[in-house]
């Protein structure tokens, strides 16, 4: 059976409804009571670990993903979020003094967060809790309200978040609608003040082009292909498993996983043979047999990621299951650098191998190719680090591991250039759902006469001295 929410007939006038609400609640300011956010962030706390069990079981049935990468990649992702809003909220909140110039005497500076008003998250299946509610988290807390669309392709975990959410908040101020394109076409046309959006790259320009409309603010957290440099002089073992697990977590359904790997040739057998051992090690000699290993979304992406694996020769597994949506991880080498496999983002658990002979070609590899959202590289040389950090671009990068600069929300997450704009985690998040509201704040004991009409003659040695000393 396909997994695929049905239409939900959810029409441009629901949505229009829908919206207006939200506008009228924003309108009557409750939500902007830092006291208010802080109710709402617990109680979405509280209903998450009450609802824990039933989240943990919905990602399973639509990705069989195991309970260790689902508790932490999905519930513990956002639970810290949300326990990192409330401690932090009342600093963040806080308006930032910065200086002001002498020309204004006497006065004050100072910028102000202020929620935009009513936001638009739109989710995606490949961990479908963690991303429609980590952006959900950070408009609350920047006192937003919030209607939000999960994937139609993770359908389990969207009855779950729309239950969760639909059945213990207001709609005027939380709700989740569920469906598919049209559906999300239907509130696209609404004009909101603010859209997050968590998707692919293709769907990102559409999603840009009706908020253009609109001339709403967006995030788009877009996908692409994250390189992954291995140097000579790296730790082979290390490098191996830690490449492994990041690439064939959630069966290579991670937007940051190494999408493909630039080695350095001298030491490409021995990384190969390092890699195969780990996949055994991680997931046995039968992966369909293991239950921390997941499944392919939907047949489609199946038939799209099957169709990748002529890209290259399969030096490793390569074993596709249509009935079961089950694809071994699989290492390509000598890959055909036109072939889909090296010109489409994978999304799936293929590893494809270019080799390189010196760094200049993989760092050039990286920058003839759109911006990645990610970018790992593996080596014990700072000199060479250093200089594959300069030379390119990429939202975010981890040296010497996969994924994990996404577990630090001190650190912004997202892309640049073709994956993505903004950037969110942590106060990022708070910063992001808020307007920097600039406010110069006057006295009106002094009234200096000099900037009004009629200014008469003026010296220009003596206006450019004045204006050097007080701006
Ligand atoms: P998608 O772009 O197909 O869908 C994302 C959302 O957009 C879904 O809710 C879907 O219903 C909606 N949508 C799809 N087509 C639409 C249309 N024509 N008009 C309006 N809405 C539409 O993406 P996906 O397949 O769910 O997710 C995979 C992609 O997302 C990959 O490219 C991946 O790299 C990217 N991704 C990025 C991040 C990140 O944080 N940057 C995270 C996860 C996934």
């Amino acid at each position: 059976m396909e997994t695929i929410i049905s239409s939900t007939n959810f029409s441009n006038v629901e949505a229009q409804e829908l919206v207006d609400r939200q506008r009228r609640y924003f309108m009557t300011n409750v939500t902007k009571k830092l006291d208010f956010r802080r109710r709402q962030l617990q109680r979405l706390r509280d209903l998450i670990e009450q609802y824990e069990d039933d989240i943990m079981q919905a990602v399973f049935t639509d990705l069989h993903k195991h309970e260790f990468e689902a508790y932490a990649a999905e519930v513990s992702f956002v639970r810290k979020d949300l326990d990192k809003a409330i401690a932090n909220l009342g600093k963040w909140a806080h308006p930032v003094n910065v200086g002001t110039p002498l020309f204004h005497f006497k006065a004050s500076s100072y910028i102000q967060s202020e929620p935009y008003g009513s936001v638009l998250v739109i989710a995606p299946w490949n961990y479908p809790f963690q991303l429609l509610f980590a952006p959900i988290v950070g408009a609350i807390a920047a006192g937003n309200t919030v209607i939000a669309k999960p994937s139609e392709l993770a359908p389990a975990t969207s009855k779950i978040c729309a239950k969760i959410i639909n059945e213990h908040f207001e709609p005027q101020y939380l709700h989740i609608v569920e469906g598919a394109v049209a559906e999300t076409q239907a509130l696209l046309e609404q004009k909101f003040d603010y859209i997050f959006f968590t998707g692919s790259t293709n769907v990102g320009k559409i999603i840009y082009q009706a908020a253009a409309r609109h001339l709403t603010p967006v995030t788009l957290e877009l996908g692409g292909k994250s390189p992954c440099i291995i140097d000579y002089d790296t730790h082979l073992k290390y490098t191996a498993k830690r490449l492994v697990w990041g690439k064939f977590a959630n069966a290579g359904q991670t937007c940051i996983a190494p999408d493909y790997l630039l080695v350095d040739r001298r030491i490409k057998a021995q990384l190969v043979e390092k890699i195969k051992s780990y996949i055994t090690h991680f997931y046995g000699e039968n992966p369909q047999d293991s239950s921390s290993y997941g499944r392919i979304i939907n047949e489609q992406h199946l038939q799209r990621l099957a169709s990748y694996l002529s890209g290259g020769n399969i030096v490793h597994g390569g074993h596709v299951d249509v009935k079961d949506k089950f694809i071994a991880p699989t290492v390509l080498d000598n890959v055909d650098l036109n072939s889909p496999l090296m010109q489409e983002e994978i999304f799936g658990p293929l590893l494809p191998i270019v080799e390189y002979d010196d760094l200049r070609e993989a760092i050039d590899f990286i920058k003839q190719r759109p911006k990645p959202l990610a970018l790992y590289m593996f080596s014990k040389d700072g000199q060479k680090i250093q200089r594959v950090l300069q030379e390119t671009s990429a939202g975010g990068v981890t040296i010497n591991d996969t994924l994990m600069h996404i577990a630090n929300s001190e650190l912004p997450f997202g892309g640049v250039g073709n994956s993505g704009i903004g950037a969110y985690h942590g106060k990022h998040s708070f910063d992001l759902f808020s307007h920097k509201k600039a406010v110069l704040h006057r006295s009106f004991l002094i009234e200096e006469s000099i900037r009004y009409a009629p200014y008469g003659k003026v010296s220009r040695k003596w206006l450019k001295r004045l204006m050097d000393w007080t701006l």
